[in-house]
């Protein structure tokens, strides 16, 4: 940093306010995480000057073997965390992931089953805003009104009735877990593609503190920046019947060369989750979140599905009378980073919603425990319902996170 503060002042100061950020405030927003050191290291290197368009040993570029050995550790250390047949680390995002999974299997105009939006999917998987939405014809199956749980009998009547060529599991809004067999077995029935985006829980699956989509999806798709805790980008696992065309989806149907800084970063956080801490980890993340929710429940903020079996909790606000877009507000002002969202069968506008997301990746990263899920309940609860005591809460947040801050201090 002191070369950049000397070189590019502006830009150091966006970096160390952004430090600043993270340690002067709880991070609570579901799809974040802090990347270790050694992630940032990979990531600030100079393979981000390097084309590798290509696969290992098969690029079309000179001065790659260097390259290709980062890329290949990362292969292998994906393949040995999750079991897969064939892993593609190239993916820039889980968004391009999902571009390369469907340019694989799919041809436009094709119908495809995914979980609606407003019950937790993603816009990905089919929204009108997104690709997904335009190019492919979607079916959207939901949650139970009264159980606010994925209805596996709808998405087995939708999938009899229309016949899609892919059924997509997966969710960026859903705390309990999937029945990925039973997802199988309805593709099974109607003869589709069965893709699982866990871009959210892969972390989850990766600590074997959620069940494996790998042993019953033909293609898993995920992101590595969230409860995985590596850089920001995607994956795609898939059989080794399918590994070609996913390779060939990947490059050169949607990107050209892959950003090898950030392939080494991936393959820097397979590592660190293939540690026995990173399992210890994992089971932490959803201890707290389960925490979180009861304490948010005992609060009067409901838990939409009762509770979570993940890292993430959906909160209804509509017993407290406060909008999940006023909550997200008054909780930034007490330094509690949050994001409003729909719940199930939300009556207000998706700007406004009735609910809040939160997460505990971050806050598990930093070492907070069960107690401390208490008392960020009861700090979320105060912000939420007290706005006026923001400064007293922005307080006890700041005691909060210098007993567990984000990142050391010679960062
Ligand atoms: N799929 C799901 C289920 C997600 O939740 C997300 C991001 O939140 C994505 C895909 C997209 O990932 P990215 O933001 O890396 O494109």
């Amino acid at each position: 940093i002191g070369l950049l503060l000397r070189q590019d002042p502006e830009i150091a100061s966006v970096l160390l306010d952004e430090l600043d950020r993270l340690r002067g405030g709880i991070q609570l927003i579901a799809s974040e995480n802090l990347a270790s050191p050694a992630v940032l290291a990979a990531l600030g290197s100079t393979l981000t000057n390097k084309y590798a368009e290509g696969y290992p040993g098969r690029r079309y570029y000179g001065g790659c073997e260097v390259v290709d050995r980062a890329e290949k550790l990362a292969i292998d250390r994906a393949r040995q965390l999750f079991g897969a047949e064939h892993v593609n680390v190239q993916p820039h995002s889980g968004a391009s992931a999902n571009l390369a999974a469907y340019a694989a299997l799919l041809q436009p105009g094709d119908t495809v089953l995914a979980m609606a939006l407003p019950h937790g999917g993603h816009l990905t998987h089919g929204s009108k805003v997104n690709f997904s939405g335009r190019w492919f014809d979607i079916v959207a199956y939901g949650v139970r009104r009264d159980t606010e749980l994925i209805d596996y009998d709808e998405v087995r009547e939708l999938a009899l009735r229309h016949q899609p060529k892919m059924i997509i599991c997966g969710a960026t809004a859903y705390p309990r877990e999937i029945d990925f067999a039973a997802f199988r077995g309805i593709a099974d029935e109607v003869g589709a593609w069965l893709m699982a985006d866990v871009a959210h829980t892969v972390g989850l699956m990766a600590g074997g503190a959620l069940p494996s989509a790998v042993p019953y999806a033909d293609v898993v798709t995920f992101t590595t920046h969230k409860a995985l805790r590596g850089p920001r980008g995607g994956g795609i696992m898939c059989t080794a019947e399918l590994a070609t065309k996913i390779d060939r989806a990947v490059f050169p149907f949607v990107q050209g060369g892959p950003l090898m800084h950030a392939v080494a970063a991936k393959a820097v956080a397979f590592g660190e989750a293939l540690q026995p801490e990173f399992a210890v980890y994992a089971r932490q993340v959803v201890d707290n979140a389960r925490t979180l929710a009861d304490a948010l429940a005992a609060e009067g903020m409901r838990p939409v599905a009762g509770g979570t079996d993940s890292h993430l909790a959906l909160i209804d606000l509509r017993d407290v009378g406060v909008t999940g877009a006023l909550a997200e507000q008054r909780c930034a002002a007490a330094g509690i980073t949050l994001n409003r969202n729909a719940i199930p069968y939300d009556p207000e506008p998706a700007t406004v919603t009735s609910g809040i997301r939160v997460g505990t990746p971050c806050v598990t990263t930093q070492g907070m425990g069960p107690e401390e899920m208490k008392e960020v309940a009861a700090l979320v609860a105060q912000a939420v319902r007290s706005p006026e005591t923001a400064d007293e809460i922005r307080e006890r947040v700041l005691a909060l996170m210098a007993v567990h801050p984000a990142y050391p201090s010679e960062l």
